[in-house]
């Protein structure tokens, strides 16, 4: 017989959302973790810590930029560096002891250390085995490394070693203006340091709809950060005083330096599978690092499944939660779904940005006849009496029958504001029925019911 029904190895959002799962569906299950606390990269190194930062950051910007037109004086608050870490490892701590508290209460193994498959049904941690009936991978993934760039964590980092600089540097380089760089870029630039951002491509944030790249960018760089576009960078070099980047401009094959007390490296992250016993199993990979799964998470072993950042998509934490719930059900014997045509994507910078679904690139790109519904905050009153009226909502539906394609935002609380939009797609419903709900009045999500409204005979406010 069998320790477990499912032992699952990796305890971040796609582990133990699934474990919890199949605990509440009846099955006995056990969690490897090596890790000295649960939670994975996204509460531990990741979303969280990152968005404790970004929030005590966004009030001392609040307190620069708007404090004085509101008739809040006073001199502007100092920042204790170390303090602030501590806040920031406080929510940590907190979220992590969360997810210990749940796997007591569900009845979840915790099997402390690496875990290694020796076997289909045979997991190895330390010195002893323990058997499942299925096995489900969940071990995330790793920042990217770029040639000839050594992170030492001090100088040149991963968003880990931003998480936890000594000390607030008077300049950084941000090498990749992806998400992650663009948050933690944020994040030292409203705490004083000079913030270049380098980019290979020509536009930030690939893969977002357009109009949304060049707004963000153009308020990010009223916010002080600068960018370097077209630039692939060669090679960072150390020495006492900081580092040097050195990147060649793709239009002019031209070389150029720029110096800064760290370097951020935030070109993208890829699947950690190191130590599982992958190759000896014969387990089939897929491109980049991927495991390769089939539609219900199964790999080509039965009985091994995989979920996450380990496998193709999104790498979100929400996909990997929604992946490990899914999962669950298929080990249940129910019939567990993810719809990757809704799973949204959030920047959380001041103003936010949002999206879900096809761009407007997307859909021209596959010959759709669609419309575009777009609503400027400008004419949203809440968000003009915080200060927040850059930005938009633009709704992309399908031109005859009036489905809702895709929604992208940018302006105050847009992560919140898709969520409506994400439900609207989940119930496959029309701009118009969203146009027609009624939507309290002065909130944001106005805006959204606009851009709505703005896809039939038109917004009211614009
Ligand atoms: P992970 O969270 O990476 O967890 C995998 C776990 O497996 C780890 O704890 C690891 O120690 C463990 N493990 C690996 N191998 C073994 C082994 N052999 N034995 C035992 N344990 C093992 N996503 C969002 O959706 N929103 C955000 O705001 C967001 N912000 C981010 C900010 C930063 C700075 C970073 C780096 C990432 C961010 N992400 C965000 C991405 C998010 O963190 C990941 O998509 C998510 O954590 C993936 O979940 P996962 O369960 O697949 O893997």
């Amino acid at each position: 017989m069998s320790d477990f029904d499912v032992i699952i190895i990796g305890a971040g959002p796609g582990g133990y959302v699934c474990a919890i799962r199949c605990a509440q569906l009846g099955l006995k299950t056990a969690v490897v973790e090596g890790r000295e606390t649960l939670g994975g990269t996204c509460l531990n190194v990741g979303c969280i810590p990152s968005k404790a930062l970004l929030n005590a950051t966004h009030h001392l910007h609040e307190v620069h930029e708007n404090f004085e037109k509101m008739g809040l004086m006073g001199g502007a608050p100092t920042v204790d560096w170390v303090k602030m870490l501590a806040y920031k490892q406080d929510v940590v701590n907190g979220n992590t002891k969360g997810i210990e508290f749940l796997f007591k209460k569900n009845k979840v193994t915790w099997l402390k250390g690496w875990g290694q498959i020796t076997a289909p049904g045979q997991v190895k941690v330390g010195e002893e085995t323990h058997t499942a009936k299925k096995i489900v991978i969940a071990t995330g993934s790793e920042p990217a490394s770029l040639p000839g760039v050594t992170v030492d964590e001090k100088t040149v980092v991963t968003s880990t070693g931003a998480l936890e600089l000594a000390r607030i540097p008077a300049s950084v380089t941000v090498i990749g203006a992806g998400v992650i760089g663009l948050e933690l870029g944020s994040v030292y630039a409203r705490l004083g340091a000079a913030v270049t951002v380098v980019e290979y491509l020509d536009v930030i944030t690939p893969g977002m709809d357009a109009e949304v790249q060049k707004t963000f960018q153009r308020i990010l760089t009223k916010q002080g950060l600068k960018f370097i576009m077209g630039a692939a960078v060669q090679g960072v070099e150390t020495g006492p005083e900081g580092a040097v980047t050195t990147y060649k401009l793709r239009k002019d094959d031209s070389l150029a330096t720029l110096n800064s007390e760290v370097v951020l490296v935030a070109t993208g992250r890829k699947p950690y599978t190191a130590g599982l016993g992958l190759e000896a199993l014969g387990v089939e990979m897929g491109p980049r690092g991927t495991i390769k799964t089939d539609a219900h998470w199964a790999t080509n072993i039965p009985g091994v499944y995989a979920i996450g950042d380990a496998v193709a998509g999104p790498m979100l934490a929400h996909k990997a939660e929604d992946e490990g719930m899914a999962v669950a059900e298929v080990l249940a014997g129910k019939h567990g779904h993810v719809n990757y045509g809704v799973i949204p994507g959030v920047i959380y910078t001041t103003p936010e940005v949002a999206s879900v679904g096809l761009t407007e690139e997307a859909l021209k790109e596959a010959g759709r006849a669609y419309k575009a519904g777009k609503f400027p905050f400008m004419g949203n009153a809440r968000a003009k009496a915080v200060f927040q009226a850059e930005g938009f909502v633009k709704i992309l539906a399908d031109a005859a029958t009036d489905r809702i394609l895709g929604c992208h935002i940018i302006g105050p609380g847009a992560g919140d504001l898709i969520h409506e939009v994400c439900v609207a797609m989940e119930f496959g419903a029309s701009a118009q029925d969203l146009a027609l709900t009624c939507h309290a009045h002065p909130t944001y999500s106005e805006a959204v019911r606009e851009a709505a409204l703005a896809c039939g005979d038109g917004a009211i406010h614009a």
